[in-house]
């Protein structure tokens, strides 16, 4: 992270003072003056001093919406050493996934270290409708579409009522847009395997009103004022 954007995300100026403050030479970076501008700094390891008083990243909230490419975790360590959606978001917070998307999903994940609202959205009693565009082997057929919106039997649990909807037949898949509001493991490839349509490709969509749109994979973004509004 560049020395002018770490000092103002840190709230002790904004980033044109922040800049006038490295050009003073009055910032240290472990224990050195630093007057170049751009400077890269290791926010979680090099210490930042203003007039030799030490400068702490400020711990606001952040909330983030992640376009996750697959081939990504999301959990924060993994014993194959894949990578991990935290590093596609570079920001001098610890933020931490709402929820799970699998390593072959794509699509919206929302990160954030607000712990209290991950807690909200990810407890079972406020069923968020979550909604997934899924390539499925074959054609859901009437009774295999009921089945799935009626519930089913996965291992130990039986599913809340789903939706389902076909919305592309190929020559020998079909894409289908899926809305549930559980989060089990898996949830959707084994609904999907459970009516004899194994899934091949999964992408979440949107979580409640909040829309994945154009954003490209692996880029992200501020949740704005409003989307907050509406998930608090
Ligand atoms: N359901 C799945 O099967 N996988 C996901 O990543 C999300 C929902």
């Amino acid at each position: 992270m560049r020395l002018q954007k770490f000092l103002a995300s840190s709230g002790i100026a904004s980033r044109r003072k922040s800049e006038d403050l490295i050009k003073e030479g009055i910032v240290k970076v472990n224990g050195k003056i630093i007057t170049e501008m751009g400077y890269k700094i290791d926010p979680e390891k090099d210490q930042i001093t203003v007039r030799d008083k030490k400068v702490n990243i400020k711990e606001a909230y952040v909330y983030v919406l992640l376009n996750k490419p697959t081939g990504y975790i999301t959990t924060a360590s993994d014993q194959f050493n894949r990578k991990k959606v935290i590093d596609l978001v570079n920001l001098p917070y610890r933020l931490f996934p709402v929820g799970r998307l699998d390593y072959n999903t794509s699509g919206l994940l929302l990160l954030t270290n607000d712990g209290e609202l991950t807690f909200k959205l990810t407890h079972p009693k406020f069923k968020v409708e979550k909604t997934y565009i899924a390539r499925v082997e074959g054609k859901p057929s009437q009774e295999e579409q009921r089945a799935f919106e009626r519930g089913l039997r996965i291992e130990d649990y039986v599913t809340s009522p789903a939706k389902l909807k076909i919305i592309k037949e190929e020559h020998q898949n079909s894409i289908l847009e899926i809305k549930i509001r559980e989060g089990k493991n898996r949830q959707v490839r084994k609904m999907c395997a459970a009516i004899g349509h194994p899934v091949v490709s999964l992408k979440r969509i949107a979580v409640g009103k909040i829309k994945l749109g154009k954003l490209p994979s692996g880029e992200w973004r501020y949740l704005t004022t409003e989307e907050l509004q509406y998930l608090k």
